[in-house]
């Protein structure tokens, strides 16, 4: 078993910074994919054999998640891909709680940006090191310190810059590589990275007069001798904790800095961690077979109507036709047809090792958040649902079809694409979402898989909070609060709250009780 040489990571990033292009010359540096472009192109096919993404094809964006695996130098890369839309982003939380390390992409000139740092906040709560890569130096971008400092300051990190731009934009004359010393530059008529690399040893040899300007030589040296200076030196343990990041410089376009990504993620980025457990950890050395459901998605391939539970596995070594046992259900599944992602082409997997993502077709039994394993006494814990930021009220318009849209929104809400509150008080059901796009999503998939015509109605609530505490307690304050109460799809008790002023109100008058904005389970 080898779990040691599993990377498996994903990229986080804001819209535009670039996030698509980087995987591309990720892929492409990997030999997984001969020609730039393909993620996209497969993107699109896969996505016009689809109904319901047809979404994602009027909007240009990608609301859907895929592995893809690539090996280079004796270590496995696992990338999951993580849908980089601002309105849609349960999906990507809950893909990094399946990753071990994460990818930072931002724009030189822009900096960091919201979704940058919503999504940076996921990966704080569960440690997940990251390694910054400052994406576009080939063009005008902002000052190399400011960039830092804002990273530092915004995400309260320590950095360590590992190499250096050597002027942006027009002046651009290439990289310098801290840890090797080596100087990366631009070469032919699009001034792309085509493997011209100047070995020296160090910002004060000679060499590097030969090939900058005075300027570029200057800048560098005066730079690059404060940076040393100014920031730590890189930790190993710091990042692996969380603590420091990286960061690299580069242009994804041009294939500055990718081989040094992989490179970075070999190196420093760990191998599968152990993964909490209700009372403890479970390691990936564990023999025991055992993996967590982190995502749910329909309709892949249209020719079958059943879903692929996405599962990341966490010890032992599976095999095809094992026989798993989610947890809650009791029943054992053999998985026979167990798939793993590669960039090309779908393939039977025979094993996997911790750190490998499995997709296990299934007609709607595994959940996400579900546990498998081989003895059924395991559940992980830390995937969290999160407090929506929009709710709606579901109204029907043919009134008898009540009995479909409670299994729909049963179902949806099991593949996390919503979440559904059943109020105390009422009949109608209230469905909350994270981002807009999701509420097109859900009418559209109702319609198309489940022949059920809805509209949503705004919800006299703003947001919902889980009730945690001693259970007399929570009775009695729904007890108080009856019309303001609901239950999830398992049946937790939620406050769903007029505002967020109402929520702190709340708090302040309950301190017995805590109004959880996320629920793990
Ligand atoms: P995503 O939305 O984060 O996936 O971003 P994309 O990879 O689709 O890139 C957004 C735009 O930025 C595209 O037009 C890319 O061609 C462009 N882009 C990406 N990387 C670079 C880069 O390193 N330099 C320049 N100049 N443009 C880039």
């Amino acid at each position: 078993m080898n779990a040691q040489n599993r990377r498996t990571f994903a990229i986080i990033s804001h819209p535009d910074a670039g996030k698509t292009t980087l995987t591309e010359k990720l892929l492409l540096q990997g030999g997984a994919i001969h020609l730039a472009g393909e993620v996209k192109a497969r993107g699109q096919a896969r996505r016009a054999r689809s109904d319901w993404m047809k979404i994602e094809q009027q909007r240009g964006i990608s609301v859907t998640s895929s592995v893809m695996t690539f090996e280079r130098g004796g270590i496995t890369f696992n990338l999951l891909d993580t849908p980089g839309h601002e309105d849609f982003s349960e999906d990507t939380y809950r893909t990094l709680t399946a990753v071990d390390s994460a990818i930072m992409v931002i724009d030189a000139a822009k900096g960091i940006e919201p979704q940058t740092r919503k999504l940076f906040e996921v990966c704080r709560l569960r440690n997940v090191p990251i390694i910054t890569f400052v994406n576009k130096v080939d063009r005008e971008g902002r000052d190399t310190f400011e960039l830092l400092d804002e990273v530092a300051d915004m995400l309260a990190l320590d950095i360590c810059p590992m190499s250096w731009p050597v002027g942006m934009g027009g002046e651009f004359e290439g990289i310098f590589d801290f840890v090797t010393g080596n100087l990366m530059q631009p070469t032919g008529g699009s001034k792309a990275f085509e493997g011209k690399i100047i070995a020296t040893g160090g910002i004060d040899d000679d060499i590097l007069a030969e090939n900058l300007s005075e300027r570029g030589l200057s800048k560098l040296r005066e730079e690059g001798g404060l940076a040393k200076e100014a920031y730590p030196d890189f930790d190993l343990a710091a990042y692996q904790n969380g603590d420091l990041t990286p960061v690299f410089f580069g242009s994804a376009l041009k294939e500055f800095g990718i081989v040094e990504m992989i490179d970075a993620i070999a190196a420093h980025a760990p191998p599968p961690r152990p993964q909490p457990i209700e009372g403890g950890f479970i390691d990936p050395s564990d023999s025991e077979v055992t993996g967590f459901i982190f995502k749910v998605q329909a309709n892949m391939d249209p020719n079958h109507r059943d879903r692929i539970a996405f599962m990341r596995l966490c010890s032992g070594t599976f095999k095809r036709g094992m026989k798993l046992t989610p947890s809650g259900h009791g029943k054992p599944v053999a998985i026979h047809s167990p798939i793993l992602f590669f960039a090309q082409d779908r393939e039977i997997a025979d094993t996997a090792q911790p750190g490998d993502i499995i997709g296990i077709p299934n007609h709607g039994t595994l959940r996400v958040g579900d546990t498998l394993s081989e003895k059924n006494n395991r559940q992980f814990i830390g995937l969290p649902n999160f407090a929506p930021e929009i709710l709606r009220r579901v109204v029907l318009k043919d009134p008898t079809k009540t009995k479909q849209l409670r299994k729909a929104l049963d179902d949806l809400s099991e593949e996390g694409v919503i979440q559904v509150f059943y109020p105390e008080i009422g009949s109608q059901w209230v469905i909350g979402v994270v981002g807009q796009l999701q509420l097109e999503v859900l009418i559209s998939r109702l319609e198309a898989e489940y022949k059920v015509e809805a509209v949503l109605e705004p919800a006299p609530f703003d947001t919902a909070r889980w009730l945690k505490g001693a259970e007399a307690k929570i009775e009695n304050f729904a007890s108080l609060n009856r019309a303001n109460m609901a239950k999830d799809r398992d049946g937790d008790a939620v406050f769903l709250a007029r505002s967020s002023w109402d929520v702190g109100y709340q708090q302040e008058k309950n301190p017995d009780l805590i109004f959880g904005a996320t629920k793990e389970r």
